[in-house]
């Protein structure tokens, strides 16, 4: 597992104001990474990531026992940034009936037709599962407020400063809630450059069986960069609590990424510090009784049994 104090450079510390460019996009290239060279972290990142998987697997178990907390982990990023393969990798070991992923796309009209949080609170996991937010509300302070187009009706076409700041009030609200009523949130940007963005574009359109995933409003997307850069900078500082924290996640390298978001998940539910429920001793002696009565041979458990005395469905 990686040591906290690793781990903390990628908070976004409440209320601070946030610069992505002070957050490094590539991890390899920090001096701590340098010294041990990229194959070794690769070969680290990996082993982070199947360690990780282990211990997730058995977390996600405590949590559907225990029925206390539910989990909400959210990513958001850039295109091409990794987001589904980071879940695939980082959920591969969970049993799937403990996890549910829900992918953002484009409101419907009904939805639009709602409160901004309602398609979200719809989609929650209950308590004991892990929820996964592919994109998720935080989109409606991101894409929309690169393009105040596309805020749908009753919406005011020039959205000022104080709109905005409403939905981070919103957000943060709504976060509180949940947190007071059991939910763990985590949330995740996975900060690529533009130059990554480019050559994973550019595998995109170079191989034939990622051709599908290329849409031609990646493109359009990526002349807003910066308006893009600057959205998400608002939106990390107004909204990074300590009950719900933003984590900059350095995605230019996959397997970086993977291990990262594997070992912050993993170490959040742990340090829940939950337990199996306690059997009572009526239970224990039911579970005693039921011991005794299967333990004594009968007949009855040998198939053969069954089909000489013919069962409902003999015949
Ligand atoms: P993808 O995840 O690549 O399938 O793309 C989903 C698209 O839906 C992206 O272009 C998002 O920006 C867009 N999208 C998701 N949520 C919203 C939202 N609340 N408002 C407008 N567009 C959204
Ligand atoms: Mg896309």
């Amino acid at each position: 597992m990686i040591k906290p104090q690793i781990l903390q450079q990628f908070i976004v510390s409440p209320g601070s104001e946030v610069n992505l460019k002070n957050y490094v996009t590539d991890w390899t290239e920090t001096d701590t990474a340098k010294e041990l060279g990229k194959d070794v972290i690769k070969e680290r990142a990996n082993e982070i990531l199947a360690e990780n998987r282990k211990q997730l697997a058995a977390a996600q178990e405590l949590l559907y026992a225990s029925d206390t907390y539910s989990v909400l982990l959210i990513f958001q990023a850039m295109d091409a940034a990794g987001k589904d393969g980071t879940i695939r990798h980082v959920m591969a070991g969970v049993n799937p009936q403990g996890c549910q992923v829900y992918s953002f796309k484009k409101p419907s009209v009904e939805e639009l037709d709602h409160n901004f949080l309602w398609r979200y609170m719809k989609a929650l996991p209950e308590r004991g599962r892990i929820g996964i937010f592919n994109r998720s509300y935080y989109e409606d302070v991101l894409v929309v407020k690169v393009h105040p187009e596309w805020l749908g009706p009753g919406q005011p076409a020039k959205p000022d400063k104080a709109f905005w700041e409403k939905r981070y009030e919103d957000i943060n609200n709504f976060e509180k809630h949940l947190a007071r009523n059991g939910t763990l949130v985590l949330k995740f940007f996975l900060h690529v450059s533009k130059g990554e963005q480019k050559r994973r574009f550019l595998e995109r359109l170079n191989n034939p069986e990622k051709h599908w995933k290329f849409s031609e409003s990646d493109m359009a997307e990526r002349e807003h960069w910066k308006d893009y850069q600057k959205a998400f900078e608002d939106a990390l500082g107004a909204t990074s609590t300590k009950r719900a924290p933003w984590h900059v996640i350095p995605a230019d390298r996959k397997y970086v990424a993977r291990a990262l978001v594997a070992d912050i998940v993993t170490t959040a539910i742990q340090d829940l510090g939950l337990e199996y429920p306690k059997v009572s001793a009526e239970k224990m002696a039911q579970l005693e009784a039921a011991r005794a009565k299967l333990e004594k041979k009968t007949n009855g458990d040998k198939p053969e049994a069954l089909l000489e005395s013919g069962g409902e469905n003999a015949g």
